[in-house]
């Protein structure tokens, strides 16, 4: 059998043997050529289906979204309000420090002086929940509800109560500031 391969082989003539082997190149350049062009396809059909599967799942997002009603917006354009609050403890003014909100991160609640002004300065859309008294006692990291101020809980000895333009306001934590607004919280 060798023998006859050999035989076989060598009945060929070199220029036969190396158009054979050029011809034998030339399928396997073709093959590779093929597998390459249908890994490049499979690769851009994943691509597609990523980036297109992103988009909609981005679409879906949005259309589902639920839109943010007109009446929760109080401005579009930013605001540079400010209030003015007072605490009194049993009879005694409580310090509002300067400079809360102001640190390292820029607070868009703060105050400047120990003056008890509370400014309020947004930029672009601000939502009424962006201003809620929560958020001043929050930035400040001093407890304030409709129970307690500070370490001051409603009970034997006194009550909490606010003021709002010298109203009295239930709303306490929940109250959503308005410029020019003077806030009141009394515990006694
Ligand atoms: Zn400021
Ligand atoms: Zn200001």
């Amino acid at each position: 059998m060798s023998n006859q391969n050999q035989e076989n082989s060598s009945q060929l003539s070199k220029k036969e043997r190396r158009f054979l082997r050029r011809q034998q190149k030339e399928k396997e350049r073709l093959l590779h050529r093929r597998q390459g062009k249908f890994k490049k396809f499979l690769w851009i059909t994943t691509i597609v289906l990523i980036v297109g599967g992103g988009i909609s799942a981005l679409d879906w997002f949005l259309a589902t979204r639920p839109a943010l009603p007109e009446s929760e917006i109080i401005s579009r354009q930013g605001i540079h309000w400010h209030a003015d609050l007072s605490i009194k403890i049993l009879g005694q003014y409580q310090d509002i420090s300067a400079n809360i909100g102001i640190g390292i991160t820029h607070q868009p609640i703060h105050t400047h002086e120990a003056d008890g002004v509370i400014h309020m300065e947004f930029s672009g859309l601000v939502k009424k929940d962006d201003v809620k008294l929560d958020k001043f006692f929050k930035i400040w990291g001093r407890k304030f509800n409709q129970n307690c101020i500070f370490d001051k809980c409603s009970g034997s000895e006194g009550q909490v109560k606010m003021f709002v333009n010298n109203q009295p306001n239930s709303e306490f934590e929940n109250y959503i500031m308005q410029d020019r607004d003077k806030i009141e919280i009394i515990f006694e």
